[in-house]
């Protein structure tokens, strides 16, 4: 496949996305904007316009796009604000939110140290200005908070970390997947002043957080 071949392809995906989802035409025009075969294994590059995860080594993948606009719609977020991804894998949901928000706006934590360096490199030639953190995305940007939004894209063992929502502002928007007895949810957390409102998004498959 050539780059036409690919452009091609990410255009049936996008027009496939807009079918199937009520999702944005921000999010939908930044799916279309993100070469996602420069994210993935060249063994499966074949399948990066496909509409489903992907091995991304190190025993991860990066979600199917359907669940990455999904995820990138509840952040609800605009240009100029600021979010926090906790697991950036490839690099590739950070690229679509950068899209929507711009440069210098997502700040990215990835435990696994290979990850992290090869997902900054492919982020930087891909000219995303993306901030990646190697480590424990509880323990990143601290200094960098508060942020508009915050996502994982691993499931949260029974909660979301308080790390993780304590770095989102008032109405700020936290969306992850949470494991609860033995299954997956994807839940919308939005801290306000007395409380914080949750909403419940339907089950799903992330590999789990660390
Ligand atoms: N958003 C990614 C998806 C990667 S899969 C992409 O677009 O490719 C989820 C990632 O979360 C994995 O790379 C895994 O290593 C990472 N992860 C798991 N637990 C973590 C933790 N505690 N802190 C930071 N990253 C974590």
């Amino acid at each position: 496949m050539n780059d036409a071949d690919h452009a091609a392809a990410r255009r049936d995906l996008v027009n496939a996305l807009r079918d199937r989802l009520d999702a944005s035409e921000r999010t939908l025009s930044a799916i279309g904007a993100v070469p996602r075969h420069e994210f993935v294994p060249e063994s499966v590059r074949g399948s990066a316009y496909a509409d489903r995860p992907l091995p991304i080594g190190h025993g991860q993948t990066v979600s199917a796009p359907h669940m990455v606009a999904m995820m990138t719609d509840l952040l609800d977020v605009e240009r100029g604000d600021r979010v926090f991804e906790v697991g950036t894998g490839c690099g590739y949901h950070a690229a679509v939110v950068a899209e929507v928000v711009g440069p210098g706006n997502v700040f990215s934590a990835e435990r696994v140290p290979d990850l992290a360096a090869a997902a900054r490199d492919r982020l930087d030639r891909l000219g995303y200005e993306v901030t990646v953190s190697a480590g424990d995305g509880r323990e990143a940007f601290a200094d960098a908070a508060p942020f508009d939004a915050a996502y994982l894209t691993c499931a949260a063992p029974e909660a979301v970390p308080d790390a993780v929502v304590d770095r989102v502002q008032t109405d700020g928007r936290v969306v992850a997947p949470v494991s609860e007895r033995g299954r997956q949810r994807l839940v919308r957390l939005t801290p306000r002043e007395d409380g914080i409102d949750r909403e419940d998004h339907g089950g799903v498959r992330f590999v789990p957080m660390r």
